[in-house]
């Protein structure tokens, strides 16, 4: 088959890369970048570091709102898919490239496969929602990390072909974690102890576009009671600049530009505890047996919290400092697969074959 894959962001990178060896081997794809994220450290560093294929075609869509970034992409990929009629495409995840990949193959009439469907954290203000619920309405192969997320497409009553698959980004966790545990570089260029610090990211819209709401996230990390490491996503840099917050969080954190999977794959798993508003963040906490605090009232990765693993403070200082006190569950049991999602993908693929 001819298979047309669409990434944009950092999260679609990891995610191509347990999929793209295993899918070449089989098949032929194109690789598509739409650009949604273009600064090197949130995506070129990927391709480098995990090995995986390059991007085939880079569409430089970055920028604007959502609206428009997702207008600009539907566009663009409609004439791509118009002059390639691959077999089917392939979306990863919930961003703008994600909707607008599957929408235009819809509107073309080409299968569309979502890796990562079926998740819903129930907020329809996220945009990430808004293209999960979108995308898995046109998508005719559904395939979905876990039974939660096969059950939320049920209620949903979605047309296409559902399957449990696991997460492709455990398999990339499971290959990479030991070696990146076994780094002490990434703890020492930091300044941290494994064990002492506590890892934090942001960039979700609803975390750090509100000045009011990006404060009180300031206040929290400053309040937290332990060693903060804060490898800054650009979005959150430029906002934390816009209000004058940036120098005030630098003298009490310790900030970092974004790091490559490995580098921050190190400071995660021997951290104390994540605070997070990423979602795949919260999932390879998960894995690594590391506690999280989720500076967000919802989440996707429910399982996480229903586990005791993962706790929901929104930004509530309070609320963080006790989830990091909290005592932890003894059994982590496995809910996101077995680490060989990918092969299951590739396998899936097929049933689209016309
Ligand atoms: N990540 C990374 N460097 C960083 C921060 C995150 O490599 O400085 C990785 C992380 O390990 C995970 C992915 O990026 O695999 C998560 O991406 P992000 O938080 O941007 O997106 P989300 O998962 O929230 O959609």
């Amino acid at each position: 088959m001819r298979i047309v894959t669409v990434i944009g962001n950092r999260p679609q990178f990891v995610k191509a890369a347990a999929v793209s060896g295993p899918l070449r081997a089989e098949h032929e794809e194109l690789l598509v970048h739409t650009g949604q994220h273009y600064d090197d450290e949130l995506s070129a560093i990927f391709v480098r570091e995990l090995e995986m294929p390059g991007p085939d075609v880079e569409l430089q869509l970055g920028g604007g709102t959502n609206t428009a970034q997702t207008a600009r992409m539907l566009a663009a990929l409609g004439d791509l898919l118009g002059d390639e009629r691959p077999d089917a495409v392939l979306v990863y995840g919930d961003t703008n490239s994600t909707l607008a990949g599957a929408l235009a193959a819809a509107q073309a009439r080409i299968p569309v496969a979502h890796v990562e469907a079926g998740m819903r954290s129930f907020d329809r203000a996220m945009p990430e929602e808004l293209n999960r619920v979108v995308c898995d309405h046109v998508s005719d192969l559904l395939l979905v990390p876990s039974q939660g997320a096969a059950d939320n497409l049920a209620r949903e009553s979605v047309a296409g072909d559902v399957r449990v698959v696991g997460d492709v980004m455990v398999d990339v966790a499971r290959l990479l974690a030991p070696r990146a545990r076994a780094d002490d570089g990434p703890l020492r260029a930091a300044g941290v102890t494994a064990g002492d610090y506590v890892l934090a990211t942001a960039h979700r819209a609803g975390t750090v576009d509100d000045p009011q709401r990006l404060a009180r996230l300031v206040e929290l990390l400053l309040g937290i009671g332990a060693p903060v490491v804060l490898p800054l996503h650009p979005r959150t840099r430029a906002r934390l600049e816009a209000a004058g917050l940036l120098d005030r969080l630098r003298a009490g954190t310790t900030i970092l530009p974004p790091l490559g999977y490995l580098a921050f794959t190190a400071l995660l798993t021997r951290a104390r505890a994540v605070l997070t508003d990423s979602g795949g963040v919260q999932k390879e906490a998960y894995l690594a047996g590391v506690p999280c605090v989720t500076l967000r009232d919802t989440t996707e990765w429910v399982e996480t919290v229903q586990a005791g693993w993962n706790v929901l403070v929104d930004l509530d200082a309070q609320a963080a400092r006790a989830a990091l006190d909290r005592e932890l569950p003894a059994t982590r049991p496995e809910l996101y697969g077995d680490g060989h999602a990918a092969g299951r993908v590739v396998a899936a693929m097929a049933t689209l074959a016309r």
